[in-house]
């Protein structure tokens, strides 16, 4: 069900080519770029009329208009199962305790007397936030887009995501409950590429935003890649990936449901499980027969463990083992080894780390605290997962005096000079009347 890498015996290979040898998706968002393009480019031009298009041409649905009107919020909150709207109280409770503490506080550095340097943290004024819609609904993305935006104190705030044929156009109604329940009053009925579009350029019905963060399938990451520069993004964040670093002592039953939990997304979803002990793969590979057959999406996990983005890798020893997780810089990672919170303080590049045997990333989906808006395709080895601080600008605030601008003033002039940049050095020289003492 999921192929062998073993890399046992020999020393590792370094770097990338110790990555080109483990698993990956097949996610070729530059290849998207094509289809994706003119799909922006009607959202550009036509606004409203292309994202009805769209919905009939890849939803497949009818829709009029494409802002979810207030009254239906309210009614998908009215109907919400109550179990479920208890849960989803519950991981907005403990998201917001965390996200809380993320807010930075300003920082004012006196660099010399007369002149100080403030970094002033300011949240984006407008964000447009993407909740997938297509194979599965996602109501703890809204959750998870939502309360970092809101502890950031961004103002404005707009969600969307795909229309259901099975619900008249409009978006789950969880999704709708969920948004309710967080306040977010600006909801639109539209997914894929033309849903960023829409926040990038802005439609009869919605204004554009800064930036647009959110997962979502190829389409989505393809848009996001277009327009960023007109927009800001998060990580491009892609089918989900769980990798699970183990040894003898982690239970083989508990590995398998959590590679499946995670396969369970999408048929691109990656499962990788790197451990040291072959008896531990074997058992694994038992468990993982069993507990797939009795699952509900059985095909999609079966395809997902299967395919050329699912392995397990045998490794020789725990250190080894790192040293592959950190190549591969899993979205999610958990350690199930001896001394787990020991090992797991050694990982370099990973968006979320679940330790020991009581931490499954399921935990984090939903109500950890955590946010599981997490960089995917290697990209956690240089960005993280959603936080406050990607709703937030540092602008650096320079307040120098006259005499604190004079004793520097010769060294801005001379490396104005060396630059051949000489109207930089004027600036300074019109201050003091011509008389900047030049460099000694
Ligand atoms: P989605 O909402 O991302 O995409 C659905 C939309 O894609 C549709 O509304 C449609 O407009 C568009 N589309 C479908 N086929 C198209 C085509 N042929 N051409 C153009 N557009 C088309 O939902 P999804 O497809 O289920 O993907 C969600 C992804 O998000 C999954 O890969 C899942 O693993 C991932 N995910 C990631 C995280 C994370 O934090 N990294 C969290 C949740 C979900």
């Amino acid at each position: 069900m999921i192929s062998r890498i073993d890399l046992r015996g020999d020393a590792l290979p370094e770097g990338g080519a110790l990555r080109d040898l483990l698993p990956r998706a097949e996610f070729d968002v530059e290849a998207a770029l094509e289809k994706v393009r003119p799909i922006c480019e009607d959202v550009r031009h036509r606004g409203t009329a292309a994202l009805i298009d769209c919905a009939r041409r890849f939803d497949g649905v009818e829709i009029t208009r494409v802002r979810v009107p207030d009254e239906a919020l309210r009614e998908a909150l009215d109907g919400l199962d109550p179990a479920v709207r208890a849960a989803l109280e519950e991981s907005i409770r403990r998201a917001r305790i965390v996200h809380r503490e993320q807010r930075r506080t300003d920082v004012t550095t006196k660099v010399v007397p007369g002149g100080t340097v403030t970094e002033r943290w300011v949240p984006v004024e407008r964000v447009g936030l993407y909740v997938p819609g297509g194979l599965a609904v996602y109501p703890s993305s809204v959750v998870m887009n939502v309360v970092p935006a809101q502890e950031a104190g961004v103002t404005g705030i707009a969600v969307t995501s795909p229309p259901q044929k099975e619900f008249g156009g409009r978006p789950h109604p969880t999704i709708l409950a969920a948004c309710a329940l967080l306040g977010v009053d600006e909801v639109y009925a539209a997914g894929g590429a033309q849903a960023i579009a829409m926040f990038a350029y802005g439609t009869e019905e919605c204004l554009p935003v800064n930036l647009v963060t959110g997962p979502g399938n190829i389409y989505v990451a393809s848009a996001k890649r277009l327009l960023k520069g007109r927009i800001g993004i998060d990580a491009e964040a892609g089918p989900t990936e769980i990798a699970v670093l183990a040894d003898a002592t982690a239970d083989p039953e508990h590995v398998a449901a959590d590679l499946i939990s995670q396969a369970e997304h999408d048929t691109l979803a990656a499962a990788v499980l790197v451990t040291d002990s072959a008896e531990l793969a074997d058992a694994v590979d038992e468990a993982l027969k069993r507990q797939v057959a009795a699952t509900k999406h059985i095909e999609r996990i079966t395809e997902a463990l299967g395919g050329r983005q699912s392995a397990t890798v045998l490794v020789d020893g725990i250190d080894e083992g790192l040293t592959v997780v950190d190549a591969y810089g899993a979205e999610h990672l958990e350690i199930q080894t001896a001394d787990a919170s020991a090992v797991a303080a050694r990982v370099r590049n990973a968006g979320a780390v679940f330790v020991g045997p009581w931490a499954p990333v399921s935990l984090g989906d939903y109500c950890a605290g955590s946010n599981h808006v997490l960089p995917t395709g290697g990209c956690a080895c240089h960005s993280s997962g959603l936080s406050v601080q990607s709703f937030l600008r540092g602008i650096h605030v320079v307040d120098y005096s006259r005499d604190a601008l004079a004793e520097v003033a010769h060294h801005v002039v001379t490396l104005a000079e060396a630059e051949d940049l000489p109207a930089h050095g004027a600036a300074l020289k019109a201050r003091f009347e011509w008389k900047v003492p030049q460099s000694k």
